[in-house]
């Protein structure tokens, strides 16, 4: 599968915010978007301010937001706007509760990977149980009920406990209970719009695809 392989700071400073895709960097004065906050490239420092964007350059952006943020690529990102028209419900919200709901995310937000890369290699290594099955599907939607673990190795590797420790300070959403112990996470509830703690405006992506 296709997938971006540049420099992920890059994205952050296109974006102008912390889009967190580099573990625990992100919460160091290393990161790119406490050094440099602006736009990368030649012509970054002079580049629009998002203040001044409107209609299709302002849709644009948010949808680029929440792609690179939860790691997709377009195709992937508008199969996942598609699967979420065709449900009952507010689309944008759907699309957002899609996007969390993915094993990948649910393997991150758990803390398992320090960054949504790190728990997506760690699912598609075939290190990731739901249910006490091996599954190796980073796009698969979690359900009410779902118990995600680890294999053996991966529940002793010394980073995954590191980043266990660190999301146990930070905490994890409340649709979500983690063991950090039997180093499992149990899917409560679906997640809700305020489950998505960033600064996405959903409805801005709903009309962009809507043109
Ligand atoms: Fe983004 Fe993290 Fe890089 Fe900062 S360190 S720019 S938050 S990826």
């Amino acid at each position: 599968m296709a997938r971006y392989t540049g420099p992920v700071c890059r994205l952050c400073r296109r974006e102008g915010m912390k889009l967190f895709l580099k573990g625990d960097r992100c919460f160091t004065e290393k990161c790119a978007i406490e050094k440099r906050n602006y736009a990368p490239g030649q012509h970054g420092k002079g580049a629009r301010v998002k203040s001044k964007l409107q209609g299709y350059g302002l849709q644009l952006r948010e949808k680029q937001k929440a792609k690179r943020l939860y790691r997709l690529m377009e195709g992937q990102f508008a199969l996942t706007f598609d699967r979420a028209t065709q449900e009952k419900g507010v689309s944008g919200e759907l699309l957002l509760q899609k996007l969390e709901r993915r094993l990948d995310s649910v393997v991150y937000r758990l803390g398992f990977g320090s960054s949504r890369d790190q728990a997506r290699q760690l699912v598609r290594h075939g290190h990731v149980r739901v249910n006490d099955r091996k599954l190796n599907i980073p796009s698969f939607q979690v359900r009410r009920g779902d118990v995600i673990g680890l294999g053996p190795r991966a529940a002793k590797n010394a980073l995954v406990l590191q980043s266990v420790e660190a999301v146990k300070g930070r905490g994890v959403p409340k649709w979500l209970e983690l063991d950090a112990t039997a180093m499992k996470g149990k899917v409560l509830a679906m997640p809700a719009r305020d489950d998505v703690n960033f600064p996405i405006q959903e409805q801005l992506i709903v009309e962009l695809y809507s043109k």
